[in-house]
């Protein structure tokens, strides 16, 4: 759509910007017992905890809207939002959305966000139930707040893992990251030769899990399924190094992790090659994975190995003054520093 033919923001006014945006909602959640419209929402949970996380997502800081479509974007803050959530091994129940907006938005740029945000609700299960909309003098600012419940002993903290517990990883590492140089490189090439076509073929994974990344809700409720109870998680956001040291530091543990055992996707490699970065600094390194790790008890060995195949063993815990190390298959033991990218 030309710029031209779309509605400015200040035609409608932030009330009936709000009301548009409330009327692609619907109240599903027993939990809800008020949603957008009123001075604030209500939330009841039965005889459960509630868990609550923020996320903020600032415009040439965290995303980049000359490649990141308005609909992607509305999608990948929700599952930042809600992947903290899963990461206290709780079921996100509602979301708070705000926006500040430049005069470069206008009212359809909402909508594209919003149904983003709305495939993301009704795939995960959740709510909008409210939010602030404001003008911003430059760019786009969005925040998330993500809201949870869960049994009070159900809550996985980052500090309950021991030494000897199996360090345990969902999904791969460092594709997020390969998308990103990926695209960052399309847009050099674009910069200096705007007839040039992107040439995105054939990285498709890499692209979405940069663009459209999942939280992973699947593997929390595959451990409940199977009455395993991390000791020990965290989400991975922020790079595996780095998240690996904040659980082993609050779980007052030394870790050691088996670079051999790092799951790194053939595109993920493909791309490093091709860049000519290390793969495993972008494993190690890279952020946006929302991959979930975790420790267990080693007694839950076989148990996770038969009933979670797809979740990777990588590491397991030790004692803390052995420190934090990387093993690799020639018996060399490199420190873990963290040095993620994200701010
Ligand atoms: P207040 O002036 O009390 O902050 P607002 O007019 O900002 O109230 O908000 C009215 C209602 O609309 C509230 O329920 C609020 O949560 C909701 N709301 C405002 N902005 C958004 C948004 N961007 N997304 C979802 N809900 C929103
Ligand atoms: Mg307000």
């Amino acid at each position: 759509m030309k710029t031209s033919e779309k509605t400015a923001v200040t035609t409608l006014g932030e009330f009936r910007l709000v009301n548009r945006l409330a009327k692609t909602v619907e109240l599903k959640q027993p939990s809800t017992i008020k949603g957008i419209g009123d001075d604030a929402a209500v939330i009841r949970y039965e005889k459960a905890a509630t868990v609550v996380s923020a996320e903020l997502f600032l415009e040439g800081v965290h995303f980049d809207l000359t490649y990141t479509p308005l609909k992607h974007l509305g999608y990948k803050l929700v599952t930042a939002g809600i992947s903290d959530i899963y990461a206290m091994n709780a079921t996100p129940r509602q979301i708070l959305l705000s926006i500040g907006l430049s005069k470069r938005f206008f009212v359809e740029d909402l909508d594209e966000l919003y149904a983003g945000v709305k495939i993301a609700c009704e795939h995960y299960g959740l709510e909008l139930a409210g939010g602030d909309t404001t003008t911003s003098l430059t760019g786009l600012t969005l925040h998330i707040t993500a809201i949870g419940e869960a049994p009070e002993e159900k809550i996985v903290y980052r500090s309950g893992g021991k030494p000897t517990d199996l360090l345990c990883l969902t999904g791969d590492l460092g594709a997020a990251y390969m998308g990103l140089q990926l695209l960052e490189r399309e847009k050099r090439v674009f910069e200096g030769n705007p007839h040039k076509q992107p040439h995105l073929e054939g990285y498709d994974y890499i692209l979405q899990r940069h663009l459209k990344p999942e939280a992973r809700k699947d593997v929390m409720e595959a451990l409940a399924q199977h009455h395993i109870l991390p000791t020990a998680m965290i989400d991975v956001s922020d790079g595996l190094a780095s998240d690996a040291l904040h659980l082993c530091r609050q779980s007052n543990s030394g870790v050691r992790i088996y670079l051999e055992r790092l799951p790194i996707s053939s595109e993920t490699f493909r791309m490093a090659d091709e860049i000519h970065i290390d793969a495993v600094t972008a494993a190690l390194h890279g952020g946006d994975d929302y991959e979930l790790l975790f420790t267990v008890p080693v007694t839950l060995h076989d148990l996770l190995r038969k009933e979670l195949p797809h979740v990777d063993i990588i590491g397991h815990l030790c004692d803390a003054s052995e420190g934090a190390y990387l093993l690799t298959p020639d018996s060399q033991a490199i420190e873990l520093v963290a040095q993620g990218w994200r701010s």
